[in-house]
């Protein structure tokens, strides 16, 4: 499984991008930096874009590809769990927010509300949403190429046992959005600071027996 990490950072300048990651050159997470992270024949080949959540540092680039992407018969397909795909919909979707694309021409993107806990398959890989705890609702993504697995949280807070107890993945993508000193803070609006995190650790390794990425006691 092949990972490019596109941005991590929740506010953007010349030297940050917003959230996104790639995997296998074709399945997207996040889309708050796609279009602007890739060259037009790597964004070619993006064939679906799992978004996280509604917030603006997650879904910015969706307008952005829907006018990058007009490759005649080309789709591609987007996916959220119901609040997220609302959110999109009515945000990016809805006219006039297409102003200056050619009337009749058939928009590349495709959106899917995605079922929390419901595995489905997708540009090669098996996609499982599962909810995290964040200020609006929010999901990860499990995704599997048969061989490896990875587990992208995005935007959480603690408590995510019931994650832990689903997923055990080669490769956990995660947040401290915050410092140990803002702990009650991130407790409110659902992000993670080191301290919380490891605390996460300690449940993921209380249910598996190894920390992600590890598949023995350490
Ligand atoms: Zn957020």
């Amino acid at each position: 499984m092949k990972l490019r990490i596109l941005g991590i950072n929740n506010m953007e300048s010349r030297d940050t991008r917003l959230s996104g990651y790639l995997v296998d050159d074709v399945l997207a997470l996040d889309a708050g930096s796609l279009a602007r992270s890739l060259r037009f024949d790597e964004l070619r080949r993006v064939e679906a874009i799992l978004l996280s959540h509604r917030h603006y540092d997650h879904i910015r680039d969706i307008p952005a590809l829907r006018y990058s992407l007009r490759d005649p018969g080309r789709i591609v397909d987007v996916f959220g769990i119901k609040d997220t795909a609302d959110q999109v919909r009515a945000r990016f979707f809805a006219p006039p927010a297409w102003d200056g694309v050619a009337e009749g021409v058939e928009g590349p993107l495709r959106l899917h509300e995605a079922e929390p806990y419901e595995p489905f398959q997708v540009a090669g890989h098996t996609v499982t949403p599962l909810l995290v705890r964040h200020s609006v609702p929010a999901t990860g993504y499990l995704v599997s190429d048969g061989r490896a697995s990875l587990f992208c949280t995005d935007d959480t807070g603690r408590s995510l046992e019931e994650v832990w107890k689903r997923a055990a993945p080669d490769v956990l993508l995660t947040e401290v959005a915050l410092g140990d000193a803002m702990w009650e803070r991130a407790q409110e609006v659902g992000h993670m600071t080191p301290s919380l995190l490891a605390e996460e650790m300690a449940v993921f390794k209380s249910i598996h027996g190894h920390f992600p990425a590890s598949s023995s006691p350490t």
